[in-house]
């Protein structure tokens, strides 16, 4: 199978005043199209730092990226937007929402900077905040929704560009273990649907439904496991997921 993700070696460093934080320090591992990593390890291990490369935010200090065929650790600033904005889904731990901006166009968001929007923007925009369980909240604005909505609104945003390739920063941190649940079974079945997903947690049950967890501690790998007692959603809980809103965070 093709590699979505290859890293050797990957160190990131954070020069301050007074001294240099290394955040990672020699990091490796292969990620083959259609895995579902949680990436898990104790408050400032290195997870967002990680996760932070991965999403083509920031470039390694030393290290090799490859991102399919692409050798991401040697691009420039543009290369690297462009391939986030046609490649990645990425949903933050705060949702990054646009207050001014209803719904539907904060999911339009990554499509705007694509010189996209359209109708057909529009249209795919709207299927998606149904697919979250929106449909009936279109054109509120963000301080108008619960947490949970909020953060099904950024998950809905991640994947307007049809991503195949999710990355996720404590995309459930902060909400209610009932959407939690739901939004699992959406990352579920993205990933039945051949997406690869990354997502950092500290939470041992959102974990469990990756099909592999890396844990890391002081910027290294302390272990890398696949995750024989996976939970799965049974197939009636994906086709109706999100339909209903039950968000009361
Ligand atoms: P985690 O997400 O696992 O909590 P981080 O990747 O955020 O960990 O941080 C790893 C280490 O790098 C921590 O020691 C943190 O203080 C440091 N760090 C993270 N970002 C920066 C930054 N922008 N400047 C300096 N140090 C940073
Ligand atoms: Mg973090």
């Amino acid at each position: 199978m093709k590699n979505a993700v290859q890293i050797k070696e990957l160190e990131k460093h954070y020069v301050l005043k007074s001294e240099t934080v290394r955040a990672l320090r020699g990091v490796s591992f292969d990620i083959p199209q259609g895995d579902y990593v949680a990436i898990m390890g104790p408050s400032g291990s290195g997870k967002s730092t990680l996760l932070n490369l991965l999403g083509c935010l920031d470039r390694p200090t030393l290290g090799s990226y490859f991102l399919g065929e692409d050798d991401v650790a040697q691009m420039s600033d543009d290369d690297l937007s462009a391939i986030r904005a046609s490649r990645l889904g990425f949903v933050f731990q705060s949702y990054n929402l646009i207050a001014q901006l209803t719904v539907v166009e904060n999911i339009e968001v990554p499509l705007y900077y694509m010189g996209r929007l359209g109708p057909k923007a529009r249209e795919r925009s709207i299927k998606l905040a149904k697919m979250v369980g929106l449909g009936d909240r279109l054109d509120h604005r963000p301080t108008q929704l619960s947490g949970g909505q909020q953060q099904r609104v950024a998950i809905a945003r991640s994947l307007v560009n049809d991503p195949y390739f999710i990355l996720a920063d404590e995309a459930t941190g902060n909400l209610d273990s009932v959407t939690t649940d739901e939004i699992m079974a959406l990352f579920q079945r993205l990933n039945d649907e051949g997406r690869t997903i990354i997502m950092v947690t500290h939470e041992d049950e959102v974990a469990e439904h990756a099909k592999r967890v890396i844990r890391l501690r002081d910027g290294l790998i302390q272990s890398d496991t696949h995750n024989v007692e996976r939970k799965l959603f049974p197939p009636e809980r994906l086709h109706t997921v999100l339909e209903h809103d039950t968000a009361i965070a």
